[in-house]
């Protein structure tokens, strides 16, 4: 079925990833941004923007009764730095940009992930990214639910770089 999230599997499939207000006031939005394009991946949507309570609540709706549920939502919304809210595009992303993202805890992360390279606290770990096609697919259409939030394009050169013989 087509959704926000696209196609599970295929090419078409998006995930949400957002770099966290530590990372935006770190300086870190190109290095991450970066890491995405450098893979593969195609960026379809970005905005940068302060979220609302109600937003950041409903974001991490399921954490709601866990003990940072508090200040991760204050964190998020403080405003002492904006999220970089995107979407990103391409083969197996979801699973792959939670590989590129690393643990949640950064001290566990496998040293060349994001969060092994740029943070050290689990309360400031820089960067979100979607867990599954259903949280995907949720958090997508929370973030870029309007018509035409979503720009899917393809590179000109595209079926020869993918090419896998
Ligand atoms: N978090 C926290 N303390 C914890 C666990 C999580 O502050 O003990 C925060 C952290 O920012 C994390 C977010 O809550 O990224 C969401 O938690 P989740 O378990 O979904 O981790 P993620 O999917 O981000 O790796
Ligand atoms: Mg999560």
């Amino acid at each position: 079925t087509v959704s926000f999230a696209g196609r599970k599997g295929t090419e078409s499939e998006r995930t949400f990833i957002m770099v966290k207000p530590d990372g935006v006031t770190r300086g870190l939005v190109g290095e991450i941004i970066s890491r995405f394009e450098k893979r593969g991946y195609k960026l379809v949507a970005i905005k940068s923007l302060v979220p609302s309570r109600q937003l950041a609540e409903q974001h991490y709706g399921d954490l709601r009764t866990r003990p940072f549920f508090k200040g991760l939502v204050n964190y998020i919304t403080s405003g002492k730095a904006p999220v970089v809210a995107m979407v990103w595009e391409g083969r197996d992303v979801i699973r792959q940009s939670r590989a590129m993202i690393g643990a949640t805890n950064p001290l566990e992360a496998v040293p060349g992930t994001i969060r092994h390279a740029f943070s050290i606290s689990i309360g400031r770990n820089v960067i979100h990214g979607s867990d599954s096609f259903d949280s995907a697919e949720k958090e997508i259409g929370l973030w870029f639910g309007k018509p035409g939030d979503l720009v899917s394009w393809e590179p000109v050169n595209w079926n020869w770089i993918m090419a896998e013989n």
